[in-house]
């Protein structure tokens, strides 16, 4: 399943390609240019596309700046902290740390409320949240105070600001009576999308919906090796989803596997929903590979593995690595054994550290061992051996062994609880 939470943590590389539907690419002479209809970019196959990750290289250091930041002509120094301060905001939101974004970009409009570009991806962030009304507030300030200088963003700002009612209709339980589906056809899925959500997003959410979906599919064959036979896939609009499934579970979700995939969307959905497809659909394939669940945090840690490279994201952030080393040095770490049978029983906070233990695990698991060594784990697992025996048989360590080694990995990346990743294996003797 997926976490709510975990869905505010977007690589705006994928993010604001899609959330407004804004397209930023790099022409051959190496400037950039900003589009919401990517058809029209002259020799597209040369173009780099916001979310190609060669991006990073042709701008070093990312995205940041060269199209949104300010012209910092100015001497004074408050500006150039503040430009600083938006550069720093943008690259964590490009590693996937948004929280601490936000509050930089918070603090930048403390000291000046009229900096378009903080309003801006604010926006975005709430948006991304669901959190309209205050996505509302600062675009709606962005565009008073952009002054021309931001036409590209201002199209997709106020195009995106003429969606929220619809967005908000769908969240609202008041406005919608029975669920009732209707089939979208699909080459490789069996589709069926809420009624609400084709009403409010009409044409363009099937077309998207279809070609996201095709998408999911080239990536997990390709990573995880084809599937056979048409998964079914059901979308819902918020409110419908959270009256037909909330009661399952002990935390908010946007979505799960149940033989079915089932998620959230919005009207006009963007590269979350793919991010999440990609979720669901590796549980699949998990349960198709291994006939069940088990173990979750290979389950889980799979999914969000899948999801971070799909996105070409780090697959921890630095603020999840320091959450796993604060559980280890403070006793509130969740052995991969306690989360071999379920994620059954956390609360909010231990959910969000057990699939950061999971993703980490999935990992380690992806760097120590072969393409061949993972066929037999999850072949195994799929003749019926249990978790301990496939892992022992697969990689030669128990789980409780990965568990360990896993935790000496932690400890090794940090100096100290506040310290900084530490290259090279020097703060292994703590
Ligand atoms: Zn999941």
């Amino acid at each position: 399943m997926r976490r709510i939470v975990l869905t505010f943590v977007l690589l705006p590389l994928a993010f604001l390609s899609t959330a407004a539907d804004l397209h930023v690419w790099v022409d051959g002479d190496g400037t950039t240019h900003v589009t919401d209809d990517p058809e029209s970019i002259p020799g597209a196959a040369d173009a780099l596309i916001l979310g190609d990750p060669r991006l990073d290289q042709v701008w070093a250091g990312g995205f940041s700046g060269v199209p949104l930041l300010p012209e910092s002509g100015s001497t004074s120094s408050e500006l150039d902290r503040q430009v600083r301060a938006l550069r720093t905001a943008v690259a964590d939101l490009e590693r996937g740390e948004t929280l601490r974004a936000a509050a930089a970009l918070r603090q930048v409009l403390l000291e000046d409320p009229t900096r378009p570009e903080a309003h801006f991806y604010l926006g975005l962030l709430e948006d991304r949240r669901g959190n309209w009304d205050e996505a509302e507030v600062h675009w709606k300030e962005f565009l008073t105070v952009e002054a021309g200088r931001f036409a590209p963003w201002r199209r997709s700002a106020v195009r995106r600001l003429t969606q929220f009612d619809a967005e908000r209709g769908l969240a609202d339980p008041a406005q919608h009576g029975d669920l009732e589906l209707v089939e979208v056809a699909h080459p490789a899925f069996h589709v069926e999308v809420d009624r609400a959500l084709l009403d409010a997003g009409g044409a363009a959410f099937a077309q998207t919906v279809v070609r996201y979906l095709g998408d999911v599919r080239d990536l997990v064959d390709s990573d995880l090796g084809a599937t056979e036979g048409k998964l079914g896939v059901v979308l819902y609009g918020r409110a419908n989803y959270a009256r037909a499934h909330a009661h399952r579970f002990s935390f908010q979700t946007v979505g799960f596997f149940d033989g079915r995939v089932h998620v959230v969307s919005g009207a006009y959905p963007a590269g979350e929903l793919r991010t999440l497809l990609v979720h669901e659909v590796t549980h699949a394939v998990f349960r198709e590979r291994t006939g069940g669940d088990r173990p979750y945090w290979l389950n889980e840690g799979l999914a969000e593995w899948m999801e971070r490279r799909s996105q070409a994201r780090p697959v921890l952030s630095r603020s999840e690595r320091s959450r796993l080393r604060t559980a280890i040095d403070s006793g509130r770490w969740i052995t991969l054994e306690r989360l071999a049978p379920s994620f059954s029983g956390l609360d909010d906070e231990e959910a969000r550290l057990a699939y950061a233990i999971s993703t980490a695990a999935a990992d380690w698991i992806d760097r120590h061992t072969t393409a061949r060594q993972r066929a037999v784990l999850l072949t195994r697992l799929g003749e019926g051996a249990s978790s301990d025996d496939a892992l022992f048989e697969a990689t030669g360590r128990s789980t409780a062994a990965i568990d360990a080694a896993l935790r000496t990995e932690i400890r090794a990346q940090f100096a100290g609880p506040r310290g900084g990743p530490v290259a090279g294996p020097v703060a292994a003797s703590r």
